[in-house]
């Protein structure tokens, strides 16, 4: 589903990513650690062409993300056909970032309406749907700022499953919120990841990768230094870097 090959990014002369391979199986859960700085977040972004690859190959469901290879050399994609490749590809940042003139129902039907053009009863009856699954059935008509910092996660993550995406990336979506609210967030992660999402989780939340993580993927200094099945990769790290950042998260 998810294939990441040689992937390496620079910022001037700064390289933050220094070859990145990764597959992740359709269904699978994939949660990503590592110390702040290491590239995670650079790493996310380039899966769906946010942030442009110095050199390495993405596909996602067998398309090469961002270009388009014709007689053996790479083009591009527009403006177009990226905004269509990137529908497939959900993201939950740190920050919700929801539109605060709109109530949650417009929030999740926008861009279903507005960029796939689904009649609007069809995006409604979807919109309540996902609500629901959300656990925030009574919100319809809520605006963002009437709203937890969890439910307004929580709306993030209706909004993006709106689009119908076949792979799902979230960065720290935990992170900005009151301990209180990180529960029923995560819970949510995990009902979608048991419903058989494909899910690529930036996270420190190591309960959750215990619970709902396939594997787990160690980036240190641009690269990933261990990765393995969860418990045995939580549980028998091989390397000190790993060991030293499992004993401080916890
Ligand atoms: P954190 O846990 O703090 O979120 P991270 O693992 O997500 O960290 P990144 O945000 O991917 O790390 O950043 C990796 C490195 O790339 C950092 O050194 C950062 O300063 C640098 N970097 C990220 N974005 C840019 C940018 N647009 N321009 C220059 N440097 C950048
Ligand atoms: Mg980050």
């Amino acid at each position: 589903m998810l294939e990441a090959r040689g992937v390496r990014k620079s910022f001037g002369a700064t390289e933050v990513l220094r070859g990145i391979d990764l597959t992740v199986e359709r269904g699978q859960v994939a949660c990503i650690l590592g110390p702040s700085g290491s590239g995670k977040s650079t790493f996310l972004r380039c899966i769906n062409h946010l942030e442009k690859m110095s050199a390495g190959r993405i596909t996602v469901d067998g398309r090469l993300v961002g270009y388009r290879e014709g007689a053996g050399v790479l083009h591009e994609l527009s403006r177009t056909e990226l905004a269509r490749q990137r529908r497939d590809i959900g993201m939950v940042f740190q920050r919700f970032n929801l539109f605060p003139h709109l109530d949650v129902l417009g929030n999740i039907m926008a861009a279903p309406t507005l960029v796939r053009r689904e009649p609007a009863a069809e995006a409604r009856a979807y919109a309540l749907e996902l609500l629901d699954m959300v656990d925030l059935a009574g919100k319809a008509s809520a605006y963002p700022a009437q709203l937890s910092g969890g439910q307004q996660q929580r709306v993030a993550i209706a909004r993006a499953l709106a689009m119908r995406p076949s792979l799902m990336l979230f960065d720290e979506p935990t992170s900005a919120l009151d301990p209180e609210l990180v529960g029923e967030v995560l819970a949510v992660m995990k009902r979608l990841a048991a419903a058989g999402m494909t899910m690529v989780v930036v996270t420190h939340e190591l309960g959750f990768a215990r619970e709902a993580a396939d594997r787990v993927v160690f980036m240190d200094q641009g690269r990933i230094l261990e990765e393995g099945p969860t418990a045995e990769t939580l549980e028998h790290p091989r390397h000190e870097r790993l060991r030293a950042f499992l004993a401080r998260v916890l």
